[in-house]
């Protein structure tokens, strides 16, 4: 039974690259009939805020990312002061004293001497009495788990067979000189007692990953398939971790991105498979490979998600939008016609207040210099509204006879006139909408 999970801190609103592991766990569970997680990282009481975690919901909600299960890390603090002490009765836990300025100065001796800054394990020498004695000086310490040096080896469901030196980590902390539990040793905790199956996470976690290992191995769990995906970037390549704030799930929907163009573009993106729009998750799922995603970072334009958009609403029935329209104001016995025009001439669905502005009280003429005359002549002959679907050929073959135009020449400044634009849908159609003209 393959179990996933998303494991976010609720500590902000959720941003396409952490979308990039909510859609891959998910993906693998349903692709598997299994089972997916949302785990909320709450540990941290002063920068988790349950507003976060309801925004995190309404986002995954939003692109229909749904989850089995809710899991809070911060009712789970007995188990995790449990596994503490198991792994302080297996002598793989210490209490380390140093302050922040002291591991500095370690760090910088180390760095000076051609040496990784991995933490020296001075805390293990120290005798009972000298911790009672800091203990008094500088309150509790820090917990460290004590790592084997050995290579520590999986075969990443992304990245390959990795190996990395367990004495080129410093033992982690696991638990805060102020009693809190700290990520690692929740998240391993979870993984086993929740019988996490695959993991996926972004790379830079590859470092936890090792260190977990130990941990779990440590807890007597059983160690999940990890895989890790590469990071994103700009379209030019540079960092995106400073701008990932400007690229939150919920601004792309104020945006009008429609989910299926997201979840469409983020399935394939960085994979060798080509990004194609997909109309249902479950072809998004159908054809989801983990094995396609390469270790290089990933190039992601935001830009790049409104052509999808677009291209996904061209393909709508009216039905899937009859509830929008309605919302926008068109009457439902005029909707059905509005959205066969307009549907292949819009980005986004806010672009239906100004096709429907226009239906509704014609638009500002647009007419240049050298068309002035030809556009009055064909004003005079433009009948009232309501227009038939035969309005716009019938019109155009009388102003081609009166004024001898024909072709572009005809037809585009007509356009220009009567809808303000040089771009739009087919005229016929568009005219039995027009409820008015501005002449
Ligand atoms: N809360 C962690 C994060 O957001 C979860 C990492 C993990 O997948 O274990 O980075």
């Amino acid at each position: 039974m393959t179990v996933t999970r998303f494991a976010p801190s609720p500590t902000g609103y959720l941003h396409v690259g952490n979308l990039r592991t909510a859609l891959f766990n998910y993906l693998i569970a349903r692709k598997a009939g299994g089972t997916f997680i949302l785990r909320l990282d709450d540990t941290d009481p002063e920068r988790s805020k349950p507003e976060y975690a309801d925004a995190i919901m309404e986002d995954l909600e939003w692109l229909g990312l749904t989850w089995d299960r809710v899991e809070r890390q911060s009712t789970r603090l007995a188990r995790y002061e449990d596994a503490a002490q198991e792994l302080r009765d297996k002598g793989r836990f210490y209490e380390c004293f140093e302050t922040p300025t002291e591991l500095d100065l370690k760090r910088k001796k180390q760095l000076n001497m051609g040496k990784p800054p991995v933490y020296d394990r001075a805390a293990l020498k120290l005798t009972e009495e000298e911790k009672e004695k800091l203990r008094a000086e500088r309150g509790n310490g820090v917990w460290r788990f004590l790592l084997n040096h050995e290579r520590i080896e999986w075969d990443d469901g992304i990245l390959g067979p990795l190996s990395i030196d367990a004495a080129s980590v410093s033992d982690p902390v696991l638990i805060r000189a102020d009693g809190q539990f700290l990520y690692t040793l929740a998240s391993v905790c979870d993984d086993v007692d929740f019988g996490i199956t695959d993991v996926v996470r972004g790379s830079d976690h590859v470092t936890n990953t090792a260190t977990q290992i130990q941990i779990i191995e440590a807890l007597g769990g059983t160690v999940p398939r990890f895989a890790h995906h590469s990071l994103l970037t700009g379209p030019q390549g540079e960092a995106l971790s400073k701008r990932l704030g400007t690229l939150a799930l919920r601004d792309l929907r104020e945006q009008g991105v429609e989910p299926m163009a997201l979840l469409s573009l983020m399935a394939r993106l960085g994979s060798s498979q080509p990004v194609e729009l997909r109309l249902s998750m479950d072809e998004i799922i159908e054809g989801f490979d983990l094995s396609t995603f390469g270790a290089a970072p990933t190039k992601f334009d935001v830009n790049d998600l409104f052509p999808l958009t677009a291209h996904y609403l061209s393909q709508l029935p009216y039905d899937a939008v009859a509830d929008k329209l309605r919302a926008a104001g068109v009457p439902d016995e005029s909707a059905g016609a509005f959205w066969n025009v307009v549907r292949e001439n819009i980005t986004t669905m806010q672009d239906i207040e100004g096709w429907w502005a226009l239906c509704r009280e014609g638009a500002e003429p647009l007419v240049d210099e050298e068309d002035a005359e030809m556009v009055s002549t064909a004003m005079d002959l433009l009948p009232e509204p309501p227009f038939s679907a035969e309005t716009w050929g019938q019109w155009t073959a009388q102003v081609k006879e009166a004024t001898g135009r024909k072709g572009k020449g005809l037809f585009m400044p007509l356009r220009k006139a009567l809808t303000g634009m040089d771009h739009g849908p087919d005229m016929s159609a568009l005219m039995p909408l027009l409820q008015k003209v501005r002449r």
